[in-house]
C-alpha cells in the first residue's frame, strides 16, 4: 500500500511501498485511514530534516492526526466492531515504567518510548493500520466529519488538565467558592492568555471559552487574518504582539481582574515564551506546549526570576503528548465545541489534498493556513 513520510538519507517527503499491515495478536484491530490532519511536528519534522525512523527501518510512514474506520477486529477485542469510526492515539509505552504500565505513557519515566509518525513507529499517512485495542477510541458517529481534531484537541485537554490539578493547591482564586479551578466552569473570574493562534491556540482557547475564561490570545498576525476571525467567534480577544512588549500584552490581560491567572503557551517560540515568565501574577500558573526547535540563547536576571516565582508561588510546567483519557475528554469536548462556536471547527480546515498530493501539501506557503487534512479515502 502506498505510505508517505520519510526515506532514510533522503531530505524531505516521499512516497513508499509498505506491506498491508495484518492482525496478528487476539487484541489488536485494523483501522482503514480516513483522514490525517498534519500540524507543526510534520511540517518541522521535514523541514529540519528530523529522521526517527527504527533502527533497521528505511523509511517510516509520518502523520499522527487520524480518523479511521475499523476493518476488522482480532478475536479477543471487546470495545470494538467492523464499521465503527475510530481515532488512535499517537505514544506507545515503554513498557518499563509504571506510567506507562498504567496508561500514562505521556509521562514516561525512561524515554524508551514511541511514537506512530514521529519516533520510530509508523504513522497513519497510508491506508491501512494495526494497533492494540488499547490505543484506538471509538468515535461517535455524529463527529466522524470533527474526529481528525481529537488528537490536537487533546494535547490542549492535557494542558488545561495540568492547570486544573496544579491550581487545585488554589480555591480562592476568587471571591467564589463555586469557581474552582477543578470544576468544570470557572464562573467568568478567571483569566488565560494564550501564546499562538494555530491550531493549538486555537483549541486551547475553544476550552478556555468552555470554562469560562476571560480569554486573551495572542499571536503575530494582522487583525484581519482568518485565525484572528477564529479568536473572536469563539469570545476571546485578539492581541496582536508585533509592536508590542511582554509587559503590554500582560497589562492587557489583566484589564478585566487584575490578575492573569494562567498562560498557556503553544507557539514555540522560545523567546517569546521565556520573556513573558517575569509577568506572571502572584499565584499562576503557566503551561507550556510548544516545542522550539534549533538553539537560542537570551539573557535575563536569574536572581529576579527566582525570587520572583519563590515569593509569587509560581508554577512554569510542561505538557507534552496526551493519553487515551485526554482523547476521550476531547471527543466529549469536540461535540461542545462544535455546537457552541457553531462552524469553528470546520473553518480551521483551511487545505484538503489527497494522499497522493501530498508534495504541495508539505510544501504550502500560503500565509492563510490553519490546518491542513489528508483525505486518504473520502467518507462515503
Ligand atoms: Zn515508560
Ligand atoms: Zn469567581
Amino acid at each position: 500500500m502506498l505510505a508517505v513520510g520519510m526515506i532514510r538519507g533522503k531530505p524531505g517527503v516521499h512516497t513508499f511501498e509498505l506491506p498491508v499491515p495484518e492482525l496478528e495478536q487476539a487484541d489488536e484491530v485494523l483501522v482503514r485511514i480516513k483522514e490525517v490532519g498534519l500540524d507543526g511536528t510534520d511540517f518541522n519534522m521535514v523541514r529540519y530534516g528530523i529522521q526517527d525512523m527504527a533502527e533497521g527501518h528505511p523509511e517510516m510512514a509520518m502523520g499522527h492526526e487520524v480518523v479511521g474506520v475499523v476493518e476488522a477486529v482480532g478475536s479477543g477485542v471487546k470495545s470494538l466492531a467492523p464499521g465503527d469510526p475510530v481515532t488512535m492515539t499517537v505514544r506507545r509505552g515503554c513498557g518499563i515504567c509504571h506510567p506507562c504500565l498504567h496508561n500514562q505513557s505521556d509521562m514516561c519515566m525512561t524515554g524508551l518510548y514511541t511514537e506512530r509518525g514521529i519516533h520510530k513507529l509508523n504513522g497513519f499517512l497510508t491506508r491501512f493500520a494495526v494497533d492494540r485495542e488499547q490505543y484506538i477510541v471509538k468515535v461517535p458517529p455524529e463527529l466522524v466529519k470533527l474526529a481528525v481534531f481529537t488528537e490536537p484537541l487533546s494535547i490542549a485537554e492535557k494542558g488545561i488538565e495540568q492547570i486544573r490539578i496544579i491550581q487545585s493547591r488554589f480555591p480562592w482564586a476568587c471571591q467564589h467558592q463555586e469557581h474552582s479551578l477543578t470544576a468544570r466552569h470557572w464562573g467568568g473570574c478567571k483569566t488565560a492568555l494564550v501564546v499562538g493562534a494555530g491550531p493549538l491556540g486555537i483549541l486551547a482557547t475553544a476550552l478556555l471559552r468552555l470554562a469560562d475564561a476571560y480569554t486573551y490570545t495572542t499571536d503575530i498576525v494582522p487583525e484581519d487574518h482568518p485565525k484572528v476571525h477564529l479568536v473572536r467567534d469563539i469570545g476571546a480577544k485578539y492581541i496582536d504582539a508585533r509592536g508590542k512588549t511582554p509587559k503590554e500584552i500582560v497589562d492587557l490581560c489583566c484589564l478585566p481582574t487584575g490578575n492573569l491567572n494562567m498562560i498557556f503557551e503553544a507557539s514555540g517560540a522560545a523567546e517569546t515564551a521565556v520573556r513573558l515568565i517575569p509577568y506572571m501574577s502572584r499565584s499562576s500558573i503557566y503551561v507550556m506546549t510548544g516545542i522550539p526547535r534549533g538553539d537560542l540563547t537570551i539573557q535575563l536576571d536569574a536572581a529576579e526570576l527566582v525570587r520572583q516565582l519563590v515569593r509569587y508561588n509560581q508554577v512554569v510546567v510542561g505538557s507534552v503528548n496526551s493519553n487515551r483519557n485526554h482523547f476521550e475528554m476531547a471527543l466529549k469536548d469536540l461535540g461542545e465545541i462544535n455546537s457552541r462556536f457553531s462552524g469553528m471547527l470546520s473553518e480551521m480546515i483551511t487545505h484538503r489534498f489527497s494522499l497522493e498530493d501530498y508534495q504541495p501539501a508539505f510544501a504550502l506557503q500560503d500565509p492563510k493556513h490553519i490546518k491542513t487534512v489528508i483525505e486518504v479515502e473520502p467518507w462515503d
